[in-house]
């Protein structure tokens, strides 16, 4: 194995990347060499574009088929109405099911609480479940309260930092919030829950670093990768940093028709996962989000292809196949192979 180069970016690269990140279809497109003919691509879109440019460079030139493209170009498919699909099937945004415990704090299972940190993301990801999201009824940026909740509340134990994206708040906004998390003594863990360090690699900077090598709680990151042509030596090198750093670095994918449904491309995405020192830890069958059912594949689909998956990594490169079923204790692992019961005794 070549050693990666384990140096962070310089602080103010990944906001210039940002600000420099693609925010048009027909601009993206002219990049990659394909033609805009307006009948490819949705031109106004209610959940709009948005591309860093680092990702882009890992798209195929002239390939409109590219799975990396395919996961943000807004599509004319996302118009269709159907049936069964809702802007909210999580019901996070739902008062009546309880799940909001403070502002932008959704509690759901046990001993595990989930902070919303901030409203946006690096990426917009078509199949988004939060694509509907009312960050604005959540003023995400109020976490005294959500803290305040979480200090009073001894069974929590784990607070997870979501979003939107946590590791789009800059480097000293994410230190104030992890050392006021850290002082909370019955915390013993902190979840990071970010697709930066694959979009955005550059905002692996000293400073993050430096909050993580700090952190009294141990830090889990969870990374978001879909697709095996998203890792590249900019993402070893974030993942090298961070694990330097002391985090645990897991992923978790998307189950997406056309992108990755394929056993070939999981079995890749794995283990190429693992050679960048990062474990595979969930993959989500899509939820039922309007405008997404382009995407969606049958549970009947994806047990066949989990199987034929499973057939062919080592244990612990097998991601969890789970759904999520509002109301339910925990992620709800989909029923796979059926087991003839074996008499014991
Ligand atoms: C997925 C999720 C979690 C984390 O569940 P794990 O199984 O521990 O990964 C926590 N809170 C909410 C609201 C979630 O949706
Ligand atoms: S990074 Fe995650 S939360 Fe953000 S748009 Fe993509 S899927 Fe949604």
């Amino acid at each position: 194995m070549i050693t990666p180069n384990r140096t962070p970016w310089q602080p103010d690269e990944w906001q210039k990347e940002l600000r420099n990140a693609f925010r048009q279809p027909d601009l993206l497109l002219s990049y990659l060499g394909i033609p805009a003919d307006g009948r490819n691509f949705d031109a106004h879109p209610d959940f709009p574009l948005l591309v860093p440019q680092p990702f882009a460079a890992r798209m195929r030139h002239g390939d409109p088929a590219d799975p990396l493209l395919q996961q943000v170009l807004p599509s004319l498919q996302e118009r269709e109405q159907l049936p069964g699909f809702v802007q909210d099937p999580l019901g996070e945004d739902d008062a009546a099911q309880g799940f909001q415990r403070a502002p932008s704090l959704i509690q759901k299972y046990q001993g595990r609480i989930l902070m919303i940190t901030t409203p946006g993301c690096a990426v917009n990801c078509r199949y988004c479940f939060r694509r509907h999201f009312p960050y604005q009824d959540h003023k995400p940026r109020a976490h005294a309260q959500a803290l305040d909740l979480i200090r009073s509340d001894t069974n929590i134990s784990e607070v997870i930092l979501s979003g939107g994206d946590p590791l789009l708040l800059g480097d000293q906004a994410l230190a104030d919030l992890m050392n006021q998390i850290n002082e909370i003594e019955h915390v013993q863990r902190i979840r990071i829950h970010s697709r930066l360090p694959i979009v955005l690699p550059q905002r692996v900077t000293p400073g993050l670093l430096d909050t993580l090598r700090s952190s009294r709680c141990p830090v889990a990151l969870v990374v978001h990768c879909n697709h095996p042509q998203e890792l590249d030596t900019q993402t070893e090198r974030a993942f090298a940093c961070l694990r330097d750093a002391g985090a645990h670095l897991l992923n978790q994918s998307v189950l997406l028709a056309g992108i990755n449904d394929e056993p070939s491309v999981l079995g890749e995405l794995s283990q190429s996962l693992f050679e960048q020192g990062v474990l595979p830890y969930y993959l989500h069958m899509p939820d039922a989000v309007s405008g997404t059912a382009h995407f969606y594949l049958s549970e009947q689909r994806a047990i066949e292809l989990y199987e034929q998956v499973r057939a062919m990594l080592s244990g612990y490169l097998l991601p969890r196949l789970v759904r999520e079923i509002p109301g339910k204790t925990s992620k709800t692992p989909l029923p796979t192979e059926r087991l003839p019961l074996v008499e014991v005794g």
